[in-house]
């Protein structure tokens, strides 16, 4: 059994699992999956997993139920940067004290990251403009694309930040979850182009290839089929990134 990563994501799991009162049933709940990267056992990813520093920090307001799927990509972006992301089940009127903490921290400059704001078009941005001293803290709606929206619309402790819209030149190729809109990214995509815009060009390409692997493999297991030869070059781009963070570990 591989050891599941201590991050933020992952304890969140574990916390919402508590209290349930019922198991959670999720899509393809009979396979046996590596409690780890929750892919099929057999094609458990977990030894390409990348994981590395950035100045950018990531937090993850996760609806309901979000944390436990197999299939949530919020958790790679945690897999990849687990010292700069945090994770939080969403409520509109009782939001964690850490979060209100994390998001009234001065060391941090927040972004929503949002494709639009209807109400407000004068919060939105395509870019990252830091002020002095400060880091980005870009936060991340996670859940189905109704779900993102509600949590976009109904929370009042995020209306005073500035919006960061982005426009990604590929579309997903992230096929598993059904999306209402065809430009709707999943979670860790979007952390990839997020973390481009802020320059952390090393950290966003990590992201990119390992949801691409996670991607090839889960749909893999869903159709019970060999992953895709293509993820060859994935896995050898993963384990360059390994390499280069072994000889320096800072990056
Ligand atoms: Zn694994």
């Amino acid at each position: 059994m591989k050891p599941v990563p201590d991050h933020a994501v992952n304890r969140l799991r574990a916390w919402r699992k508590s209290i349930s009162t019922r198991p959670f049933l999720a899509r393809g709940g009979t396979l046996a999956r590596c409690p780890a990267c929750q892919l099929r056992e057999d094609w458990c990813a977990c030894e390409w997993r990348p994981e590395l520093k950035a100045e950018a920090g990531f937090c993850l307001l996760m609806y309901d139920s979000e944390p436990m799927k197999p299939s949530n990509t919020g958790r790679l972006i945690a897999d990849v940067l687990p010292d700069t992301t945090w994770a939080f089940l969403w409520s509109r009127t009782q939001p964690h004290p850490e979060l209100l903490a994390l998001l009234a921290d001065p060391a941090w400059q927040p972004y929503v990251v949002f494709p639009a704001c209807e109400k407000e078009p004068a919060r939105l941005t395509g870019e990252v403009t830091l002020a002095p001293g400060k880091k980005p803290l870009f936060i991340l709606l996670d859940g189905t694309w109704p779900e993102a929206r509600k949590m976009f619309n109904k929370s009042p402790y995020l209306d005073g930040f500035p919006v960061l819209a982005i426009k990604p030149d590929t579309l997903s190729t992230y096929g598993m979850r059904v999306a209402n809109s065809e430009e709707h990214l999943c979670t860790a995509e979007v952390a990839a182009c997020v973390l481009e815009v802020a320059g952390e060009l090393k950290a966003g390409q990590a992201l990119q290839h390992w949801f691409n692997l996670f991607s090839s493999r889960y749909m893999a297991g869903r159709v019970s089929r060999f992953p895709s030869a293509d993820e060859e070059h994935l896995c050898e781009a993963l384990a360059a990134i390994k390499e280069a963070n072994v000889a320096s570990p800072a990056c």
